[in-house]
């Protein structure tokens, strides 16, 4: 599968470890459209979220909010919700598989969640990062550090700002990719080889994909630096 554009709009409006599981996620879905999702909210104002609780209160339609301190303020929320041929399809069934993908790539990624629909109060589209389960201050997890922008897989060839990025993150990683040069070259497919070796849970192959690419990310956050 593949985000729309307006997914990604959204997505890219959330926290860096936000970004990350949702990448993972579509990754793991792949082909399956039985999985398929979209992403229907990101980060929220707070006047937008005023709006959204005010709706079946002081203004018509239904109650969709419990609450005007929601974690989409802060962008450590998404909805997700599933397609069904092709469309949006709110069917209840569908969610709980969905969710599962989302749960498979926080533990691969280390990045803990919580989704709604594990809730009294059921809300079936909604994954929240869990700053307690991150083992990290919710600011550490809020602040967005690297935009990851959407794609398939870096690898040998690839150039771009990405690819500095990435070689920045093995350098500091202790891995080094040669100069920070913006070309994916033999060095750099080197390095994340090596960085790939040392961690368990990823594939030896050079190739910088979501699994790679966060948890490099999250390397980098472990030790402080900034890029
Ligand atoms: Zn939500």
């Amino acid at each position: 599968m593949e985000l729309s554009d307006s997914s990604k709009k959204k997505v890219g409006t959330t926290a860096s470890d936000m970004i990350n599981l949702v990448n993972r996620a579509v990754e793991i879905v792949g082909d399956n459209s039985a999985l398929a999702f979209e992403i229907v909210q990101g980060r929220r104002t707070q006047a937008q979220q005023n709006r959204l609780y005010a709706q079946g209160r002081t203004r018509p339609g239904k109650v969709v909010t419990w609450t005007r301190n929601s974690k989409h303020l802060g962008g450590t929320a998404v909805d997700f919700a599933a397609k069904k041929n092709g469309r949006i399809s709110w069917d209840v069934k569908l969610y709980p598989p969905i969710a599962a993908v989302f749960r498979q790539a926080s533990e691969e990624l280390g990045i803990g969640i919580v989704w709604g629909g594990e809730w009294r109060k059921k809300d079936f589209g909604h994954i929240q990062l869990d700053a307690k389960r991150n083992g990290r201050s919710e600011a550490a997890v809020i602040a967005p550090d690297v935009k990851v922008p959407f794609y398939g897989v870096l690898k040998k060839g690839s150039k771009g700002a990405l690819v500095s990025d990435v070689q920045k993150m093995l350098r500091d990683a202790g891995n080094s990719p040669g100069p920070i040069d913006a070309d994916f070259g033999p060095r750099t497919d080197l390095a994340v080889r090596s960085y790939q070796r040392k961690k368990r849970g990823l594939a030896v192959d050079g190739k910088v994909g979501p699994l790679t690419f966060a948890k490099l990310s999250r390397e980098k956050k472990k030790q402080g630096r900034n890029v």
